[in-house]
């Protein structure tokens, strides 16, 4: 008999009961260091005392009034997100996909606004994840997210990442932009190279291109800027982010050069929810921590701590991991082994941790997370591994 809640996840047979930091604890007293921060979202960990208070002293005043009525909070994360990035403007959403999808729909608004129609579709990149609407499976264009639904909704091409010859090569009378992940996440945490996003604004320059970074996962912090593309020097015109932004409370959002957002005219396009004053409360919750001073420099130093360590254990495992790649607090192991392997491995020691495509285990502590809890996460790790050495494995068995 099919179960009431839909069977389209493969769940864990876990429940947490409440959290605390960068732990999660069941009602029967386990405890759980949470390297997956419920999949690069939970960014202030659990149980934040400025975020918790935050969203309960909002929603005790007004939870929702819609987008027909001004709305103080959303305006103030706007200004501030402004204010800290390269972005003029801000619309708000209430998930990734729907950030894209906004992403998208401004791309071929300021085409039209400017005259070119015709230049409706967005070059995306393979291995890319951008969310899981009708039109964002097509962005994403990854078959296995494709299959059964039906034709792809139209106006997405596809170029191998970090190759700037495919990208120019794909351009044509019908481009309105590119859109790439600064550091592909579901893909695989694959970061793009050095000279990828600075080529991919040049291009978009010579032949007056929008260029979009999802950041959808990699941005609000987790590589220690408050946008992976900071760290290329690179000005894009669109930026879409969702995740960590309001610390696991539903938010997306759509920041914007002026150029793109003087086309969004009041009617071209909305939300109910999107923006609301207790979203938008968990948003500045979230920004009053990010924002701190040092907040910032000190997930570069978390991150180098994690990456070292994770170097080491790489080292001495060869037979369960071959590399690791990311920056700051998003980093991937692949894996020599099958991932889901070391992920249960992880989880029979407590540490939750993510897969991802490539064979790949991600590693995303929330963003408060201590050194204490990455060296614990890092001696768990090491035992789960040991464990998943196809050598011992055979020796078990024997
Ligand atoms: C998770 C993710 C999305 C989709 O976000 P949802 O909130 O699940 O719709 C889009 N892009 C990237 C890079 C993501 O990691």
């Amino acid at each position: 008999m099919i179960s009431p809640l839909m069977p389209n996840y493969n769940r864990i047979d876990i429940v947490f009961d409440h959290g605390e930091g960068a732990w999660l604890m069941t009602a029967d007293g386990q405890r759980f260091l949470d390297f997956g921060a419920g999949i690069a979202t939970s960014s202030l960990g659990h149980g934040h005392p400025g975020l918790t208070r935050a969203i309960a002293e909002q929603a005790a005043r007004v939870i929702h009034v819609s987008n027909l009525y001004r709305i103080p909070q959303a305006e103030r994360l706007a200004a501030r997100l402004v204010e800290a990035s390269f972005a003029d403007s801000v619309f708000f959403c209430n998930s990734g996909a729907e950030a894209n999808e906004a992403l998208v729909k401004a791309f071929r608004k300021t085409m039209a606004g400017e005259g070119k129609p015709e230049r409706y579709r967005v070059i995306c990149a393979t291995g890319a994840f951008h969310g899981r609407t009708l039109a964002m499976i097509s962005a994403t264009g990854n078959p296995k997210y494709l299959a059964g639904f039906g034709p792809a909704v139209a106006g997405f091409d596809h170029v191998p990442f970090n190759s700037l010859a495919a990208a120019r090569a794909a351009i044509t009378e019908e481009t309105a932009g590119f859109l790439v992940e600064p550091i592909q996440g579901e893909g695989g945490i694959i970061p793009a190279e050095e000279n990828y996003l600075a080529g991919l604004r040049s291009i978009a320059d010579e032949h007056g291109l929008l260029l979009g970074f999802d950041e959808v996962q990699c941005g609000m912090g987790r590589t220690g800027k408050l946008f992976a593309h900071e760290w290329a020097h690179v000005i894009p015109d669109a930026v879409s982010t969702a995740k960590g932004v309001a610390g696991g409370f539903p938010l997306g959002a759509l920041l914007t050069s002026e150029r793109v957002a003087k086309h969004l005219v009041p009617g071209s396009h909305g939300t109910t929810y999107g923006g609301s004053p207790l979203a938008c409360a968990a948003g500045n919750a979230v920004l009053d921590v990010l924002l701190e001073p040092g907040f910032l420099e000190n997930i570069v130093k978390k991150g180098e701590r994690l990456r070292m360590g994770l170097e080491t254990v790489v080292k001495s495992e060869p037979e369960v991991f071959y590399s690791v790649r990311g920056q700051g607090l998003m980093q991937g192991l692949v894996c020599a082994v099958p991932n889901t392997q070391v992920q249960n491995a992880c989880l029979s020691e407590g540490l939750l941790t993510v897969v991802a495509n490539d064979n790949v285990l991600r590693m995303v502590p929330p963003l408060i997370v201590g050194d204490a809890d990455i060296d614990t996460a890092l001696t768990w790790l090491a035992a789960a591994a040991r464990r998943c050495r196809p050598s011992s494995l055979s020796v078990a068995a024997k």
